[in-house]
């Protein structure tokens, strides 16, 4: 019988795993747990790993002893070690689909919350502000004609892309990968980081967390933004460098901030002061929920699983080396 562990997954239910495991005769052990110990022990004899967060390091891949894939409840697999995996022969699967409408339209809910000040004008209705004046926020600008910034366009930046333009927003967009024709399809100019960063009225990022992407937002690329900016970012803390966000927040060099993602989530008291600042609007990493795509993760990271000890491809591997080498003769 495999045995399959679920780490650090706060789900309400596991039926939908359960259900479709079963079939291959699965049994589910779950571990909420920390250390790299911990994590060691829960898994040294998995066949299967279903993980929320992990992380899943070298360390605990390499007393992996009969894993055959790890299958992440997630479209970033950041918080484990591909590298090494891979050289074990095990395989990573991702769930690349599940929230691509979700998050697009958190980026955009963000994006409006800032650029309308929301968060201000709806407290000073609840707190009943004897005055319903507008002068308090000014100024607040209109949304058509200005232009939208999107870095990374992949699903989620297309997605967020198209949704922008229907408020009128032009949109730009940088990606070092995507093909050219995609950008003139959605009707988005491509253009140089640093020219999306001077010309932008609002910018949403949309990459995942690589080593090429870890701060890649900095004090530099914060310097040449417009110091009315509405700054959003819905991919992984990160991708920006918080100390430098912060300062421009501190120094109210920015025009507003939407964050979904920290770089320690849920944040230390340290960062609470600059998190509650007015400019900044901020929710807990929620961008993907909705019952259903919480239901589509949930059946398409146990497929993965279901296939992998089948010895069928799962849909979604992020190290199709190790697919491939277990193909050659
Ligand atoms: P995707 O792979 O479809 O798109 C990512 C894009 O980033 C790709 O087009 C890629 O070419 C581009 N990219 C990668 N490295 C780059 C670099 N160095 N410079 C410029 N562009 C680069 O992924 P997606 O579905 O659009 O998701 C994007 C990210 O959103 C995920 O990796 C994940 O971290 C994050 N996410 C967050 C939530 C949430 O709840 N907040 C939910 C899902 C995904």
């Amino acid at each position: 019988m495999f045995k399959v562990v679920i780490l650090d997954a706060e789900y309400p239910s596991f039926e939908l795993e359960e259900r479709v495991l079963s079939e291959i005769g699965a049994r589910l052990v779950f571990a909420q747990i920390g250390s790299e110990e911990e994590i060691i022990a829960a898994t040294r004899d998995a066949d299967a790993i279903l993980v929320d967060y992990g992380p899943i390091t070298r360390k605990v891949i390499s007393a992996l002893e009969r894993c055959r894939i790890i299958s992440v409840y997630a479209i970033g697999v950041d918080s484990i070690d591909v590298e090494a995996a891979t050289e074990k022969g095990i395989i990573v699967t991702n769930v690349p689909d599940y929230c691509i409408d979700e998050v697009s339209d958190h980026a955009l809910l963000l994006l409006l919350a800032s650029a309308r000040k929301l968060h201000t004008i709806a407290s000073r209705v609840k707190n009943g502000a004897s005055t319903w004046e507008f002068t308090p926020v000014r100024p607040i600008h209109r949304l058509r004609g200005r232009t939208l910034g999107v870095i990374g366009f992949g699903s989620i930046g297309r997605a967020a892309a198209k949704k922008a333009q229907a408020f009128g927003l032009r949109v730009i967009a940088y990606d070092e990968y995507v093909a050219a024709d995609l950008f003139s399809s959605a009707g988005v100019r491509q253009v140089p980081l640093a020219e999306l960063l001077v010309s932008a009225d609002l910018i949403s990022v949309h990459v995942p967390l690589t080593d090429r992407t870890r701060g890649m937002i900095g004090e530099h690329e914060f310097s040449l933004m417009k110091e009315t900016v509405i700054f959003v970012n819905t991919s992984r803390g990160r991708v920006v460098d918080q100390a430098a966000l912060r300062q421009v927040i501190e120094r109210r060099r920015i025009g507003g901030v939407g964050l979904d993602v920290l770089d320690t989530e849920p944040p230390l008291p340290d960062d609470l002061e600059w998190i509650q600042s007015d400019l900044v609007t901020a929710t807990p990493h929620i961008a993907w929920y909705s019952e259903e795509a919480l239901q589509d993760l949930k059946r398409k990271a146990a497929l993965a699983v279901a296939d992998a000890l089948s010895d069928r491809r799962p849909a979604s591997v992020v190290n199709p080396a190790v697919c491939n080498r277990a193909s050659e003769p």
